[in-house]
């Protein structure tokens, strides 16, 4: 039986899936299983920061599966500690918990958030506001969290607690802030929603309303955080820096791992014995963690990111079939005239180049180590389907 014949016999069909098996990659690039290559423009979603194997990310990861691949948190290893002390130091916040996905880190976000205001101010004051499009997750607790009535369907009952406020709408905000809300939580570019990075005033107001109520901001960097934007944390673009933020995606470099990072106000809210993750902190996606951030923050790294995306953007502004093109850096949404984005991934694909959707645009995360010559070729082959 063929793969893809074997994989659809007995796994389960949650995922619409392209025809490509992928059998190995390096760089930007992938083979799949008949040798034909790809370059790889989404990153698998953006977890692999660093493209493909890439070798001092893969030397660390090898070197920690020969050492110690795991251990329970009831026990202490140096590879957490020396990942977390960078992470605390990169972002300035003041301690973290490690989970194991995106989700996860939301979780434990809106744990402290209710636990926060429960410690002060007892019981009522739980509610959470969402932004309206948002995508926080596939776990209960997030899809309720998630602002978008097509994720609240068959799992009844929901988590309750969570209101939706419009995306750059102040007033709506203000009318939702009432005493039994402990937090707001935005996604400062709302990544499956369509790569819309919110306006810099709404981003003021927000975090103006919370401060006057002692309301947490939450901020979920899953998809813009860990330089994806050309800064370390979308934030940085804002020149705000939330009460709690959370990482995942590229933070591994593609390896399975989730942050929720605290200021110091946050981070005694959660005590032995009240949240917990069996592989939380693994040392091997720790070890992926740290080459990550090395790279990440060497010298000239991010604004080699921003010179690559301006180089992007100013590419598909001169394409008449683009209609606008959106996002932060390296995470981009293009608005297309006539055509349809889902026609554009698959037209891609046929001639070696993998793209992503979101809503009605077509998405690029590419690797933040892609090199110009491979993007000139990948922006070849998109331009070239954009004007036939
Ligand atoms: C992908 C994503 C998540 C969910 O992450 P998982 O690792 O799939 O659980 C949450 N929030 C945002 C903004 C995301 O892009």
């Amino acid at each position: 039986m063929n793969t893809i014949d074997k994989f659809n016999e007995h796994v389960m069909h949650t995922y619409g899936r392209y025809p490509l098996v992928m059998e190995k990659g390096e760089g930007v690039c992938c083979t799949d299983e008949a040798g034909k290559s790809y370059i790889d423009f989404g990153s698998g979603i953006g977890t692999n920061s660093l493209g493909y194997c890439d070798e001092k990310w893969a030397d660390a990861v090898c070197a920690q599966v020969r050492s110690v691949q795991h251990t329970s948190n009831y026990y202490y290893t140096k590879i957490q500690a020396d990942f977390a002390e960078k992470l605390c130091e990169i972002t300035g916040y003041d301690k973290v918990f490690f989970g194991n996905s995106g989700a996860e880190a939301n979780e434990c976000a809106i744990k402290i958030a209710r636990k926060y205001s429960f410690d002060k101010y007892g019981k009522g004051r739980n509610k959470i506001i969402t932004l309206v499009n948002s995508f926080h997750g596939r776990t209960l607790t997030t899809l309720s969290a998630t602002g978008q009535e097509v994720f609240h369907n068959y799992f009844f009952p929901f988590t309750e607690g969570f209101v939706y406020a419009e995306a750059n709408n102040t007033d709506d905000l203000k009318n939702k802030l009432d005493d039994t809300v402990c937090a707001v939580m935005m996604e400062y570019i709302q990544g499956e929603g369509g790569v819309n990075a919110l306006d810099k005033d709404f981003v003021d107001a927000v975090y103006q309303l919370c401060e006057e109520k002692d309301v947490l901001v939450i901020t979920d960097e899953v998809q813009t955080g860990v330089g994806r934007t050309g800064k370390f944390l979308a934030g940085d673009n804002f020149g705000k820096k939330a009460d709690i933020v959370t990482l995942a995606k590229g933070l591994a470099g593609g390896l399975p791992i989730g942050a929720c990072l605290t200021n110091k106000k946050c981070s005694g809210v959660l005590t032995a014995g009240t949240h917990g993750s069996t592989f939380g902190g693994n040392p091997v996606s720790c070890a992926g963690g740290l080459a990550v951030l090395q790279r990440v923050m060497s010298t000239g790294f991010l604004d080699e990111v921003t010179e690559k995306a301006d180089y992007i953007r100013t590419e598909l502004e001169k394409c008449p079939e683009v209609e606008s093109v959106s996002g932060i850096g390296l995470m981009i949404g293009i608005k297309l005239k006539t055509k349809k984005a889902a026609d554009v991934v698959k037209e891609a694909l046929d001639k070696g180049l993998l793209l992503l959707t979101a809503k009605d645009k077509v998405r690029l995360l590419p690797p933040l180590t892609i090199e110009k010559a491979e993007l000139e070729k990948g922006m070849k082959i998109l331009i070239n389907i954009l004007e036939g």
